[in-house]
């Protein structure tokens, strides 16, 4: 993979595309988290203040809890006409911009991601998959883009930390990270009500929904897993198509190395999303059946009966238990 670096040239290269353009269209990726938003505004919005015309884009629309970002209600749903230049953040490949091909303005020309299953889809990648988030990177990435980072900035980057470290407690999170979010603190960004408006609060559909899944708490070694199915979400009242992040409820169970969520979508699919401790890698199984993501977090969207679609997926997870015998060996 491309690495960020000035070495690459990748950052001139993206610096000399920015200047040339006008209009500026920013994409994410489908079902955005708060990485994708926070990179997404806080970019659009250092590109708006260096007197760039923009359009940030999300085909999903931006979930209601982002709402408290600045810049959030300048999203769009579609791309308007006249954007001659085409920004991707936080998004490993190109089905998952979440705007169907044909109505994209144009192909990306510049990728700017952290996972290690990007494919360098754009004709210039800046992706560093070392970075805890894609937020994380752009903290670097913006002023050698010649960008401002100022509090607006500040607050969508270290939401985007904030909520892809889940709270800075994975495993990659370093000490440089830190120091970059007391930075961002210092600019502005208001750490306790990012964590508020994010992490710490649900709704009462989303605990209505957790129940129901969690009432399908399965077992297997140390495999632990649940489903949510159309019918829980319509009884729950809950409006994602996600599964309002009970996989990180699941992730707090001891015993658990590996967790798995299977959400039922409309139309016969079935989104699975893997999280496993440190040490092992579930990246691997998700991209061997179509998906990607981290070693720690990845996902996959899947087609068929939801049972068959579990036994696919636990007969594909199995074997990546087996590394934390290794590595702890
Ligand atoms: P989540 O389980 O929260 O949806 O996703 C966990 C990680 O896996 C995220 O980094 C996300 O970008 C990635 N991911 C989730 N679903 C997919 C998918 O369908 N395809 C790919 N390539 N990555 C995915
Ligand atoms: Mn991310």
């Amino acid at each position: 993979m491309i690495r960020v670096g000035p070495a690459t040239g990748e950052v001139a290269a993206a610096r000399k595309l920015i200047a040339d353009a006008h209009w500026i269209g920013l994409i994410s990726h489908e079902r955005p988290d708060g990485d994708a938003v926070g990179s997404l505004l806080a970019l659009s919005l250092s590109l708006a203040r260096a007197g760039k015309q923009v359009a940030p884009v999300l085909g999903d629309g931006l979930p209601g809890r982002y709402r408290f970002l600045p810049g959030s209600a300048e999203v769009l749903r579609q791309f308007p006409r006249g954007v001659d230049l085409l920004i991707s953040v936080d998004c490993s490949d190109l089905d998952r911009l979440g705007v169907a091909p044909d109505r994209m303005p144009r192909s990306p020309d510049i990728n700017i991601d952290h996972h290690p299953t990007n494919t360098g889809f754009a004709k210039v990648n800046l992706v560093d998959e070392q970075a805890s988030a894609t937020a994380g990177l752009l903290v670097t990435l913006l002023p050698e883009l010649g960008l401002e980072i100022d509090s607006p900035v500040a607050c969508n980057l270290l939401a985007g930390i904030v909520t892809d470290t889940i709270g800075f407690r994975v495993p990659g999170v370093s000490s440089t990270l830190l120091r970059q979010s007391a930075e961002l603190m210092d600019l502005g960004a208001p750490l306790a009500e990012i964590y508020e408006q994010t992490l710490n609060r649900h709704s009462l559909a989303a605990a209505r929904f957790w129940g129901l899944g969690l009432a399908r708490l399965e077992r297997e070694d140390r495999l632990l897993y649940s489903t949510l199915t159309q019918e829980d979400r319509a009884r729950a009242g809950y409006a994602g198509n996600d599964d309002a992040d009970l996989i990180n409820l699941l992730m707090t169970i001891d015993g658990a190395d590996i967790t798995l969520v299977f959400v039922e979508q409309p139309e016969g699919k079935v989104k699975v999303s893997w999280r496993a401790r440190a040490g092992l890698d579930v990246s691997r199984v998700a991209a061997s059946l179509g998906g990607g993501g981290h070693e720690l977090a990845a996902g996959a969207m899947l087609t068929g009966p939801t049972p068959e679609v579990i036994e696919r997926v636990l007969a594909a997870t199995r074997p990546a238990l087996g590394r934390s015998d290794r590595g702890k060996g």
